[in-house]
C-alpha cells in the first residue's frame, strides 16, 4: 500500500550531539551508521510529512525528497526540534518557487505561533494554509485516501500543545508516537474504543533502556505502553513495533538499544529506515 521513512530518529540535540563529546557521541563519530541521527520526522511520500524539524534540508538531500511537492505537514508540536519554522520563510518570492504550491500545515495553536514568530510578517508571502486540529477530530485527505487522527500528548507543560498521530492509508493503520510520555487516559480511551488493528507502531523511547514516563519514555514504560495496546487488542504479533527518538542522554548505542528491546519483539528506528505496509 505504502511506505513511511524515517528521516531522523534522535531528539533535540542529534546524535552525535551538536557540541557534546560524552561517551556515546564519541562512539557514534566512530560507529557511523545507524549511531548517526538527525532530528525525528518522517515521510510517507513527497506530498506528506510528520515534522519540519531543523535537519529537515539535509533529510531532503539524503532521502531525495523535493519540498516543492510537499503538500500536508503535520506538526506535532512547537519544540523546535519538530518545527524549523525559519526555513518556512524560503518560500517566499524571491528566494523559491514555492509560494506557488499551497502547502497545508496541520497543528494545535502553539504551532501556529511559533510559525506566525519565526516568518516574521511574512506569512502573507508563503502561501500557507494553517489548520488547526482539534483532538480525536479525523483530518480526511481523501485523494490520498488516507485520514489523520490527532491524540493528546502527555509532553508539553501545557498539554494541549502536544499531539501524536494515528494514520489510516487504505486499510492499514499505522500509529505515530514520539514525544508522547505515556499517554493520557484520554487517549487510552479513545486506542480502546477504536477497532482499530495497527499494522505499525512507532513508539517514543528517548531515554532508551532507562525508565521515564513524562514527557518522554524510557524502559520499562515503552514496554508499558506496548503491553497495553496488545491487551486492547490495538497491536498482535504482525504488528511492526519501532522505537524512535533518542537521546545521546540515554546512555545507549544502537546496538545497546537492539540488545534491550529486540527480546520484546520491538525494533529499533535508525535514520533511513523503510517501513512497507
Ligand atoms: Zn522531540
Ligand atoms: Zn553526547
Ligand atoms: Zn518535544
Amino acid at each position: 500500500m505504502g511506505t513511511i521513512t524515517l528521516l531522523g530518529s534522535a531528539a533535540a540535540e542529534g546524535i552525535p550531539a551538536i557540541f557534546c563529546d560524552c561517551e556515546i557521541c564519541r562512539k557514534a563519530w566512530q560507529n557511523k551508521g545507524k549511531d548517526f541521527r538527525m532530528r525525528t520526522a518522517y515521510a510517507f511520500n513527497e506530498r506528506i510529512r510528520i515534522d519540519f524539524g531543523p535537519d529537515n534540508l539535509a533529510q531532503e538531500y539524503r532521502f531525495k525528497l523535493h519540498s516543492e511537492k510537499l503538500r500536508h505537514l503535520f506538526v506535532t508540536h512547537a519544540h523546535g526540534d519538530h518545527l524549523a519554522a525559519n526555513s518556512l520563510c524560503m518560500r517566499r518570492p524571491g528566494f523559491s518557487r514555492g509560494y506557488a504550491n499551497p502547502l497545508n500545515i496541520y497543528g494545535k495553536p502553539a504551532v501556529f505561533e511559533r510559525i506566525r514568530e519565526d516568518t516574521r510578517g511574512l506569512l502573507n508571502l508563503l502561501n500557507l494554509n494553517l489548520l488547526p486540529v482539534t483532538e480525536f477530530l479525523p483530518i480526511e485527505l481523501p485523494e490520498e485516501d488516507m485520514t489523520f487522527y490527532p491524540l493528546p500528548a502527555n509532553h508539553c507543560q501545557n498539554p494541549q500543545e502536544a499531539v501524536f498521530y494515528a494514520v489510516r492509508h487504505g486499510n492499514a493503520w499505522i500509529l505515530i508516537a514520539n514525544d508522547t510520555g505515556y499517554y493520557p487516559e484520554e487517549t487510552w480511551r479513545w486506542l480502546a474504543e477504536q477497532p482499530i488493528l495497527f499494522d505499525i507502531v512507532i513508539s517514543d523511547a528517548s531515554f532508551g533502556t532507562r525508565d521515564s514516563r513524562e514527557g518522554h519514555l524510557g524502559g520499562r514504560f515503552v514496554l508499558a505502553v506496548k503491553d497495553r495496546l496488545t491487551e486492547l487488542k490495538r497491536i498482535n504479533r504482525k504488528t511492526r513495533y519501532i522505537v524512535n527518538h533518542f537521546t545521546h542522554n540515554c546512555g545507549a548505542l544502537h546496538k545497546d538499544l537492539e540488545t534491550c528491546f529486540h527480546p520484546h519483539g520491538i525494533e529499533v528506528g535508525y535514520d533511513g529506515m523503510i517501513l512497507e505496509y
